[in-house]
């Protein structure tokens, strides 16, 4: 995120000074770093959750064209920076991955039968295929029929226009043009607190992770918390007003992993399958081919945890150090509220191993636990804010919290994520810089050609777009 928001500012304004500080020795270390994350380029291709069944039995596909519309504008950030040579061979970071969405049971089979016939004839989802049929969904997924029953009713999509991101390579890469065009990187040193200073400016007090020896503090007229898990904790100490009634739940994960090369050549595709009834986003079970460094692997997850640390190289004391008399009722209020979340837990926290595995041999019938590893995924920190009627709602997705002058923003939450980095940040830029957009407007628009403008609307220009992105990036239309 802050690297996104680094490099469109230096853009817009190249005489700006800018200063990154970091409290591990590298970035992209936390929960962008490519096996903390999932990977998913995500544009709702294969994601249940951003299309409900409603009540009356049809399918809401609005989530899915927003989340679609926000990683075309990702896709055109990244794909200017390929053509100007500023980000190299795409294939570092991005790379082309089927997506696919499968479910097994009549209801189901109905469920994405219905989502597909809202879905195909849309813009962005043009090239989705669908099939009830074992032969073909072997032909999508050669590893996931064989060992299943006949009987069992079973459905699938199938998009080409899938991706994998290499979130951690993106991060460093993108930091890497930041630093050549002046910026300044900061690696082990933490941001202990943030003051206003008499004259408007923020300061920064920095200590060095190791050692914790004194930094000289810096001032600045502008600060993006861009701290991942410790966002909160940063904007609570900056003392702005509208950090109050915020916390935060943390939730942990595991993937299991394998880089059987012969099982890696059998899965090419990001494979979604359908969420428990009432059981939160983040459960979806995928099975994913992933690309780090040029090498397969594959990854099946997550399995939730808890962990009260805010971030993965945090402490046991982040959860409890969140709390404040202005968010105690919304932490309270939102747990009561979400009974489903804390009862997944447990039952995920009281599984066996066994259990667990048989959750992969769901999609893969003949899995073998001697071919898979565990992995420890990134800490998600879940939203919790006020809220008028219940007093406190916990969310799934980003939020950015700005001071109103706009000399100060951070970003809470996990979901969508690093998928749509580039349309958060922007949307940053919009809320803490309004006087100034007019001017940055040509900068944006040659940064993401289709600033302003729902692709959606526009059948031509979204096809033109997808077409023009896929060829940069050497992903599918
Ligand atoms: C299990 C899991 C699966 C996910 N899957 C996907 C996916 O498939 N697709 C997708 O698009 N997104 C996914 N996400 C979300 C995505 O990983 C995040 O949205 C994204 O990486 C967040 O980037 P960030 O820069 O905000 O935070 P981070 O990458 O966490 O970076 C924050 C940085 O701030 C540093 N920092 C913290 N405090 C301080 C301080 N006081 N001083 C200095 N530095 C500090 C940290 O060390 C860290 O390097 C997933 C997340 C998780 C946890």
């Amino acid at each position: 995120m802050s690297a996104t928001l680094g490099v469109i500012l230096q853009r817009l304004e190249p005489s700006w000074n800018i200063q990154i500080f970091e409290r591990l020795d590298a970035i992209a270390e936390e929960s962008s770093n490519p096996w903390n994350n999932a990977g998913t380029g995500h544009a709702a291709l294969c994601e249940l959750n951003y299309t409900p069944q409603l009540a009356d039995g049809t399918i809401s596909i609005s989530s899915a064209v927003h989340v679609n519309e926000q990683f075309q504008v990702s896709r055109q950030f990244w794909a200017k920076l390929v053509t100007e040579g500023a980000l190299p061979q795409p294939k570092a970071f991005i790379n082309a991955t089927p997506h696919m969405s499968f479910v097994w049971g009549e209801a189901n089979v109905e469920y994405l039968r219905k989502r597909y016939e809202a879905l195909k004839d849309h813009p962005l989802f043009a090239g989705l295929e669908y099939s009830e049929d074992a032969t073909v969904i072997r032909q999508w997924a050669p590893l996931m029929i064989p060992g299943r029953r006949k009987s069992q009713p079973i459905a699938a999509t199938h998009i080409d226009a899938g991706t994998d991101v290499d979130f951690g390579a993106l991060s460093r890469l993108l930091t890497k043009n930041l630093v050549a065009n002046g910026a300044r990187l900061n690696a082990g040193v933490q941001v202990k607190h943030l003051k206003r200073t008499r004259n408007g400016l923020w300061e920064l007090s920095l200590r060095r992770s190791i050692g914790g020896t004194p930094v000289t503090p810096v001032t600045a007229r502008f600060v993006f918390v861009g701290a991942g898990g410790y966002a909160l904790g940063l904007l609570q100490k900056s003392g702005i007003k509208e950090i109050r009634g915020y916390g935060g739940f943390p939730v942990s994960g595991e993937f299991l992993r394998t880089d059987n090369q012969e099982l890696v050549a059998k899965h090419a595709a990001k494979v979604y399958g359908k969420a428990a009834v009432g059981s939160p986003p983040m459960s979806i079970p995928h099975l994913d081919l992933r690309i780090v460094e040029g090498q397969g692997s594959l990854m099946f997850g997550p399995y939730a945890g808890f962990s009260p640390k805010f971030l993965k190289t945090g402490s046991v004391l982040d959860l409890f150090a969140s709390i404040r008399w202005h968010n105690i009722v919304p932490m309270v209020a939102a747990g009561l509220g979400n009974l489903g979340l804390v009862k997944y837990l447990i039952g995920q926290l009281a599984a066996s191993p066994a259990a667990k595995f048989a959750e992969l041999q769901s999609f893969i019938p003949h899995a073998k636990p001697e071919d898979w590893y565990r992995i420890t995924a990134g800490q998600r920190v879940q939203v919790i804010k006020k809220d008028a009627k219940k007093l406190g709602v916990l969310q799934f997705g980003t939020e950015v919290v700005a001071a109103n002058d706009g000399s100060i923003a951070g970003l809470l939450g996990a979901s969508p994520g690093a998928s749509t980095a580039v349309p958060i940040m922007v949307g940053l830029i919009e809320k803490c810089f309004p006087e100034r957009l007019e001017g940055w407007r040509d900068g944006l628009v040659e940064l993401i050609p289709s600033y302003g403008v729902a692709l959606a609307d526009d059948r031509e220009l979204a096809a033109e777009t997808i077409a023009r992105t896929a060829k940069t990036l050497g992903i599918n239309a």
